[in-house]
């Protein structure tokens, strides 16, 4: 049986970490971070309707997206990130459907589809079999996004309230990896969900 595993969690949980070893230990990664960014850099596909529609002000000189300039755009009028997410969401969820198929058809054990904003956007749920979330003290989160962003405290907090809640994530959750601690529980836990989706796989 094909299985795909959404794997979501607030800012900084260790989402990418927790990934990156379900990948060692052979599961097929679909990230939808990634597939945004590919489609944003230098000649990336979304970069001419996202050029069409907000001119070359938001284009750095190679032509890729320039981050900053947007992130300021959708300061100042939100309503200029819903025109981008229209042009973007229909994109990476096209995307990420082709890569998982093609993992599956490439008989990967089963599919790990990151999306972190999985509960929120309501997209993605009925594409994946389980919900895995990362679980994380919320002070921890907002220690490893401030040591790795140079967000503030409070810029972190407010990215957090616009996401779903930890009582909502762990509702909402198949399975749980917690995050808060060292790398070694962590990998603990992946090892044995690995097994648990494995065991799953041949059912
Ligand atoms: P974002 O929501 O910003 O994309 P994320 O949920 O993908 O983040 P990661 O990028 O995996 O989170 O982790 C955030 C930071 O915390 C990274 O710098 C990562 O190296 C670190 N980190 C993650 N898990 C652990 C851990 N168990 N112990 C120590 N550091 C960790």
């Amino acid at each position: 049986m094909s299985l795909i595993v959404g794997l979501t969690g607030g800012i900084g949980s260790g989402k990418t970490t927790v990934a990156d070893y379900f990948a060692s230990l052979g599961a097929a990664v679909v990230d939808t971070d990634v597939i945004a960014h590919e489609l944003t850099v230098a000649q990336g596909a979304a970069m001419p309707e996202i050029e069409a529609a907000f001119g070359d002000s938001v284009l750095l000189a190679d032509g890729g997206l320039d981050r900053a300039a947007m992130r300021r755009l959708v300061f100042s009028d939100p309503s200029e990130k819903c025109r981008l997410e229209a042009i973007l969401h229909p994109m990476i969820r096209a995307a990420s459907e082709a890569r998982c198929q093609s993992a599956m058809a490439a008989r990967a054990p089963y599919v790990m589809l990151v999306v972190p904003l999985l509960l929120e956007s309501g997209a993605y749920r009925e594409r994946v079999d389980r919900i895995l979330v990362v679980d994380c003290d919320e002070d921890v989160q907002i220690a490893r996004v401030t040591a790795r962003s140079g967000l503030s405290i409070e810029e972190v907090r407010a990215i957090m309230a616009t996401q779903a809640s930890r009582p909502e994530r762990l509702a909402a959750a198949n399975d749980v990896v917690l995050n808060s601690a060292g790398t070694e529980q962590l990998i603990a836990q992946v090892v044995a969900l690995h097994r648990h989706y494995l065991e799953l796989t041949v059912l």
